[in-house]
């Protein structure tokens, strides 16, 4: 890092967010809240509030996390006898009846990446905050992995869509899915608003201003 960069905002230019345009700002600089003269977006440095914003669909997407995994995902009906199962003992009983690798796609889908995005973003946001000048590159990269992975967040939505028509086609059991698969879709919803919200370019902007 001995050359250094010219970024947009110390050329005087700003990026519209939504057709790329780069436009010039005038005196008023960085809190210039422009239009952009090509698309007409409100034009930016950085996203506005984005730390307070991704905080908020952080904790409402925690709060729903916990409904998500308490409530039945699924409610099974086999020869008269009812039983709903949670994304944690759906997982446990796959394995117990052999198809493991059923139980590893539930797990990895529901409980593994959702709590794994939760903590890179609380990561992230809590590095920016303390002003971390650990690593810029690898936390980027860590962030690109939480929108590349919230694109299939809602395979597991589709795990249980499958699980139920695959059991209805063998009509030896009704599956039908629980309350659980609504907080979960919440759940998936409210990360991916957080991961929007958050804008990757403040954790270099430390950096930048030490320099
Ligand atoms: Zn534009």
């Amino acid at each position: 890092m001995s050359a250094e960069p010219l970024t947009a905002r110390r050329a005087g230019l700003i990026g519209c967010h939504d057709c790329e345009l780069l436009v010039r700002t005038d005196a008023a600089g960085e809190g210039h809240h422009g239009r952009c003269p090509r698309c007409g977006a409100a034009l930016h440095a950085r996203k506005p509030n984005s730390i307070a914003r991704a905080w908020a669909f952080l904790l409402a997407a925690a709060v729903m996390y916990v409904p998500a995994n308490v409530l039945p995902m699924t409610v099974t009906t086999a020869l008269g006898a009812a039983q709903s199962d949670t994304i944690m003992s759906g997982v446990i009983y796959f394995i117990h009846s052999g198809s493991w690798e059923i139980a590893a796609v539930i797990f990895i889908a529901s409980i593994f990446v959702p709590m794994a995005k939760l903590a890179i973003l609380v990561f992230l946001l809590v590095s920016v905050q303390l002003r971390c000048r650990w690593r810029p590159r690898d936390r980027t990269v860590l962030y690109r992995m939480t929108e590349l992975v919230g694109r299939w967040s809602m395979v597991d939505v589709y795990v249980v869509t499958i699980l139920v028509a695959l059991v209805k086609l063998g009509a030896v059991a009704n599956i039908e899915a629980g309350p659980a698969a609504v907080f979960f879709a919440v759940v998936v919803v409210l990360t991916m608003l957080a991961a929007e919200s958050f804008d990757p370019r403040i954790i270099w902007d430390v950096i930048e201003e030490d320099s």
